[in-house]
């Protein structure tokens, strides 16, 4: 019999991806769903985009490529760091890779050994903890508190440190919170950060530029700790290119070095084609970027007005990303019209899905079993639909 290894077999699915397919397989029987599970944005790539990806082609972009990604690609990224966020790097900090998945992956197992321990502040995106225990790290779930829009504070953050700590991960603007941690917060945390010379932060930006509160904050900004931060960033968000497959982050050179080699065992430098677009997308600036934010920005709101009339959600209200995260305690203990008892989130999610077709993630992939994600992603008549559907699905839960 097949003998899998005890590293996949410890491995979990991603919980996004098992209830997308779910609805998919409710879809395949006729059954009209609204998915909000994806985290994925609706619009197509940019048109100049596409055009950089076909010029390419014709040009012969089609061969290996530098590991770490085409130098004048890693020269434009340096040039969006000085631009966006005032920092300074040059190419030899960059490390282009197959989506910012795979530079999250590649700082992790550069950086963790076994038994170091990983704080990721909770809630936070799937594939953090997986990547933590691929390299036999300990994570340490560090909770924000809803009152706190769920941000980990500098002091729960202090109080979290071993002499153990590694690293810490999070993602601002976060998924699936939609919260974005503010200078002031994140200058508190880079504070303790300096206090303990062992703790390297892995910061995921790539939600960067879909944020509704303006300024976007570079954990990295802070002088002190620069050399020990690792930020993440990409074109899947931003871009609209997620199916490109195409990420990056910047780091001390020891750190880009020893990730450019983690990736040139596992997959190589990043495809070609879409390199060369990737960089015809920053040249091209934020304007298209800017123009979906008001997109997401809309459709936040209209969501956040749809949830005041369901009773039992208690929402934040993101300040970034395209999600709603409401915590879904007040259905727990209420009974559905075929008699099953709701005990968690995961049978909330399961009854949306089947009493009202709409498709989300419960929280316990993120660390937060007591809430759902919603991806604000989808047209707007869509979320309309969905959140209708549910306040009346919802209302048979006595
Ligand atoms: N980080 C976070 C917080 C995400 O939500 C995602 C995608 O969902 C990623 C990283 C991965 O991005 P990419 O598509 O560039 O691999």
């Amino acid at each position: 019999p097949l003998v899998l290894s005890d590293r996949i077999n410890a491995m979990q699915e991603s919980q996004t991806i098992a209830m997308a397919k779910k609805a998919r397989e409710l879809a395949a029987q006729g059954v009209d769903v609204i998915s909000l599970s994806f985290g994925e944005p609706d619009f197509q790539t940019p048109q100049y985009i596409k055009d950089a990806a076909k010029k390419a082609l014709d040009e012969g972009f089609t061969f290996y490529t530098p590991v770490p990604g085409y130098p004048d690609l890693r020269q434009a990224i340096c040039d969006k760091f000085k631009r966006d966020n005032q920092l300074d790097y040059k190419p030899e900090n960059i490390v282009v890779s197959t989506g910012a998945k795979q530079a999250l992956a590649n700082a992790v197992l550069s950086l963790v050994n076994p038994g170091d321990e990983v704080i990721v502040f909770s809630p936070y995106w799937v594939s953090y903890e997986e990547m933590v225990r691929l390299a036999d790290g300990t994570t340490v779930q560090l909770v924000g508190s809803l009152e706190n829009d769920f941000k980990v504070t500098a002091a729960e953050l202090e109080a979290a440190i071993t002499p153990r700590t590694k690293l810490i991960m999070y993602s601002s603007p976060c998924n699936p919170t939609g919260a974005v941690f503010s200078r002031q917060e994140l200058s508190a945390i880079a504070e303790v950060v300096a206090r303990n010379p062992q703790v390297y932060v892995l910061a995921d930006e790539i939600y960067e530029y879909i944020n509704f509160v303006g300024e976007h904050v570079s954990i990295a900004q802070f002088a002190a700790i620069k050399d020990r931060v690792i930020t993440v960033n990409g074109f899947s968000k931003g871009y609209a290119m997620t199916g490109w497959r195409v990420g990056y982050l910047a780091a001390s050179k020891e750190i880009a070095c020893a990730c450019e080699k983690m990736q040139s065992q596992i997959t190589s430098g990043t495809c070609a084609m879409t390199q060369r677009a990737a960089l015809a997308a920053l040249q091209g600036g934020r304007s298209s970027a800017d123009e979906m934010v008001e997109a997401y920005r809309r459709r936040r709101d209209l969501v956040l007005e749809l949830v005041k009339e369901i009773p039992g959600f208690r929402t934040p209200t993101p300040s970034g990303a395209f999600y709603i995260f409401p915590d879904v305690t007040g259905y727990f203990g209420k009974t559905t019209p075929t008699g099953e008892v709701i005990k968690s989130a995961m049978d909330l999610s399961l009854f949306m899905l089947h009493d009202a077709h709409v498709a989300a993630v419960d929280g316990s992939a993120f660390g937060a079993p007591n809430c759902i994600r919603f991806s604000t992603a989808a047209a707007d008549e869509k979320l309309r639909e969905a959140f209708i559907r549910l306040k009346n699905s919802l209302a048979k839960l006595k």
